[in-house]
Formats: C-alpha cells, structure tokens, sequence
C-alpha cells in the first residue's frame, strides 16, 4: 500500500526508541494509522516521510487488519498516546527527557503536569503550543534546541506534525521526534479515549466521531482505507 509499518510490539518500540536516544542521532518515529495510509497515497512528501522514518508503529486497528490479510500478523496497536505515556512512566529509571509540543495553548502544560503527578521524576524539559505562525518558527525550534529533549512529541495533527519534524529535523538536534496526533488533548484529560470494550472491538473510531464530529473527516478515509486494502494484491496470490 506504498508504505511501511514496523513489526513491533510496544515494548519493542520502547526498547528501540531507547536505541535511538542513545545514539544520539536523529530519528524519525511515525505512528501510522488508516488515514495516514490514505493520505500518503496522494501526497508524495507525506509517503515518502513515512518510508524514510527510522520506525513506523501500527497505530490504528485499521493497520493490524491490514497486515493480516498481508499475512502479516502484527501483536498490537502501538499508538502515540500509549507511547508517551509509556515514555514519562519510564523517565524517572531511564532519565530519557521529554518535550511536548502542540495543541491549543495551554494544553501541552497541562499534559505534562499529569504525566509529572503519576510519575513523579518524569522529566518534561519544555512544553509548547502548536499555533504558532511562520514569523514564530525559528524561536519554537531555538526553544527545542536550548531545552535539549531526547524525545520531542509533536501533537499537531497529520500529516502537519510529520512534515514539521521532516523540515526541522536536522535542526532540532533532538535524537528521537515523534508525531503524536491528539495525544496531548488526552494526556491533559480535554479529550477522553474511547471506553476498553469500544477498543477492544475496534470502534475507538466510531467513539471519535461522537464526542468530536470534527472527526468525521478522519473517519471518511476508513472506507477508503479498506478499497485500497482490498485491491492490493495479497503476497500469496
Ligand atoms: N493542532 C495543532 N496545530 C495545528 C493543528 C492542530 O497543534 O495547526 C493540534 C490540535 O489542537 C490537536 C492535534 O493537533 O491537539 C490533532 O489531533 P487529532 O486527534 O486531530 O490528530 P490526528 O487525528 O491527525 O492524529
């Protein structure tokens, strides 16, 4: 389907975001969902972003049931919110810094004051808004810079959040950046995940729209998503 998706479990993923931050060297994490998929069917930069990541996570339930008819069985979604939640609970042993960067203003602080509640030691070195205008871009990335995170978590929605990190990236000077979607709305209890059983049967999608209809944008390519799924020709055939 054009793009590449990571065999990995979440413990994998944390594992080799680790990796990453110890090197040094930047690196590129995409959680990669359906509408991701669809997007970067037309939208050259976005595929190629995507192909490029150094690791791309199985986001969506969208993207397992893919895979499988792949023949590919993925273990679990490894979605943004569950991997910065992962990333602060693990700060206090692992030292790793984190940098939350986007949504309406005030949201990232308070994103991180949670994270700081439930864990206490968590290291959060900088926290910022994501509308900020291009007069604003270069203070924003010297801002990274000076805080010096080993993760920046980019929350400003796809596919502006990965085309941000694929322009700054060289600049930035941080080993490990990862587009995060609507994780800060989350974390800072704006915005509620769907109950476990809608997870667990796949309708996290169908809880979205209800509390957001903004959503149903993102919820129009899942049809999309399964027409290009279906007319991919399965390994086997
Ligand atoms: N956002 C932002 N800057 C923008 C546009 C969006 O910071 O210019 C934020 C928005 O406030 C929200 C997040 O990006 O917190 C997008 O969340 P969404 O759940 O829509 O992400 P996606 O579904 O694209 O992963």
């Amino acid at each position: 389907m054009d793009v590449c998706v990571h065999e990995v479990t979440m413990a994998q993923a944390m594992d080799t975001i680790e990796r990453f931050v110890a090197t040094g060297e930047p690196h590129h994490v995409v959680t990669l969902d359906a509408s991701m998929c669809v997007g970067a069917r037309h939208d050259a930069e976005l595929r190629k972003i995507v192909c490029e990541a150094e690791l791309v996570t199985p986001d969506s339930a969208g993207i397992l049931w893919a895979a499988k008819r792949f023949g590919i069985r993925l273990q679990e979604r490894v979605s943004g919110v569950e991997i910065v939640a992962e990333l602060a609970a693990r700060s206090p042993r692992t030292g790793i810094s984190l940098y939350l960067l986007g949504a309406a203003p005030g949201v990232a602080e308070e994103a991180a004051h949670n994270l700081q509640q439930a864990h206490p030691g968590c290291r959060i070195v900088g926290t910022g808004d994501g509308y900020f205008g291009p007069d604003k871009e270069a203070q924003v990335v010297e801002a990274i810079r000076q805080a010096k995170p080993d993760v920046l978590c980019v929350a400003m929605g796809i596919p502006k959040q990965e085309k941000w990190i694929a322009h700054h990236r060289d600049a930035l000077g941080t080993p490990v950046m990862i587009g995060v979607g609507g994780t800060l709305d989350v974390l800072s209890g704006r915005a509620r995940r769907a109950p476990n059983w809608m997870r667990r049967t796949n309708l996290e999608w169908l809880y979205r729209v209800i509390t957001n209809p903004r959503k149903i944008g993102k919820v129009m390519t899942l049809p999309r998503f399964v027409v290009m799924a279906m007319a991919e020709r399965r390994p086997a055939e």
